[in-house]
């Protein structure tokens, strides 16, 4: 198909996510084609740097000749088949490599294949070893405001970012949400629920969908204190932290924690192939074991579950984060581009302000009306200008792959700034509130 019929088809079957489809047929958006490196490629032969890591999940680059080779010999064996009953090769060897790398403690591996149903798992066992601890009424969650961990039911329960959930109120569980960064504020909700709260779910060091919000260091590290006084297990969320975008492997690293389950997604496959894993502690596992008849089975899967060619990208990818030390060489990329964004980003009159950790970062604008959709605005100029980058409303989330390179990095960031002053050129930001407009 020719990219017009394609554009056509698309508009009238297809129904994209987190998009709003009246508007979208007059957007134009990329088809892309194909991809190397950094770079993805329409079907008009238009190159665009893919400054979100193709949402959040690309670490290694597109077409890396070890993953394809890894995913190739892998299809020569067998594409798919199941975990329920049987085992297979990769599963094996990349749950032991897992294992390997994890902080300490955290001895099993249960697949899925995205991060939502990754953290549900987390969720239930915990609700699950509660109960079957005979502490039945360990049932409750306590999150962070602004959290996001997937789409999913369970996952949006736990979520609070009001424009995403908020709309789904009665059909969630009740759970209890913390100001993030605040350990005060932690530590009196464990209070007030202590009766009630089974597991203190979190993402580590950087909330990603809220539009890249830090925490302030020593915050995880005192959640994992509270957590241990209070009984409850920690459920650490590294599907957008984990796999070096924080600039370690895994973002609890960082504050020297050990969670009770660590929830990992997107990256482990280098961005390849839909996988993702729940590790817990053998404490955890072993509340599970029983006679048949118990039925303290763990009664949850997936059809996809551990899916073999998604293992053969996850093996091959952590073989190049050790044969190319990606780790290592992404630290003086860290601090270019945090050194680039000061120079071409922060000087901007729009920029209230830019939230860096590793190579997540959120550019916040000043408000601009809602119906400016300024954000997005943003994005179709960086497109025009040749980098693909997404907006989180008014912020502009600037994420690229661990491969990238130096020279990409100064492009991907003089091009957001391009954008930044294209977009918001002769347009009137909401005037600020100040006291005497109240
Ligand atoms: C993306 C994301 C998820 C959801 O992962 P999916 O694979 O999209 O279901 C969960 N938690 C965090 C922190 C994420 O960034």
């Amino acid at each position: 198909m020719k990219t017009a019929e394609l554009a056509a088809s698309d508009r009238s079957t297809l129904w994209h996510p987190f998009t709003q489809q009246q508007g979208w047929h007059d957007e134009d958006a990329p088809i892309i084609d194909h991809a190397r490196g950094c770079v993805v490629v329409d079907t008009e032969g238009r190159e665009y740097l893919d400054g979100t890591s193709s949402l959040w999940c690309n670490v290694h680059g597109h077409r890396h000749p070890v993953i394809d080779a890894a995913v190739k010999a892998q299809l020569d064996k067998v594409a798919h088949t199941t975990m329920l009953g049987l085992s297979h090769p990769g599963a094996i060897e990349l749950g032991a490599r897992l294992v390997d790398i994890a902080p300490d403690g955290l001895s099993r591996v249960f697949y899925s294949d995205n991060g939502a149903t990754a953290n549900e798992i987390a969720l239930k066992m915990a609700y699950q070893y509660h109960h079957q601890a005979g502490e039945w009424w360990r049932s409750g969650y306590v999150c962070l405001q602004n959290s996001y961990h997937g789409d999913t039911i369970g996952a949006v329960s736990v979520g609070s970012i009001e424009l995403f959930h908020s709309k789904y109120r009665p059909l969630l569980f009740e759970t209890w949400a913390a100001e993030p960064g605040d350990v005060d504020a932690m530590e009196a909700l464990l209070r007030e629920h202590a009766d009630t709260v089974g597991a203190v779910i979190v993402e580590p060091l950087v909330q990603g969908a809220a539009g890249i919000f830090l925490q302030p260091p020593g915050y995880l590290r005192a959640v994992r204190e509270l957590c241990d006084r209070y009984g409850v297990f920690l459920i650490v969320d590294e599907v957008a932290t984990g796999f070096g975008r924080t600039g370690t492997m895994f973002a609890c690293e960082q504050e020297d924690v050990s969670p009770d389950f660590l929830v990992l997604g997107k990256g482990i496959t280098g961005g390849y192939l839909p996988l993702a894993a729940t590790l817990t502690t053998e404490k955890v596992y072993e509340g599970f074991l029983g006679a048949h008849e118990e039925l303290k089975t763990f009664f949850h899967g997936h059809t996809y579950t551990g899916n073999p060619l998604a293992c053969a990208a996850g093996l091959a990818s952590l073989d190049v984060f050790e044969e190319e030390g990606t780790i290592a060489a992404l630290q003086p990329k860290i601090a270019l581009l945090e050194a680039l964004l000061q120079e071409h980003v922060a000087p901007l009159e729009v920029v209230r302000e830019i939230r860096q950790k590793g190579v997540m970062v959120g550019i916040e604008l000043v408000g601009f009306p809602l119906e400016t959709r300024m954000g997005h605005r943003v994005t179709l100029a960086a497109r025009e200008r040749g980098a693909i980058v997404r907006p989180l409303g008014d912020t502009i989330v600037v994420m690229p792959p661990l491969a990238v390179s130096e020279s990409e990095l100064r492009r991907l960031v003089t091009i957001t700034a391009e954008a930044i002053v294209a977009a918001t050129d002769g347009v009137v930001p909401e005037a600020p509130v100040t006291a005497d407009s109240v």
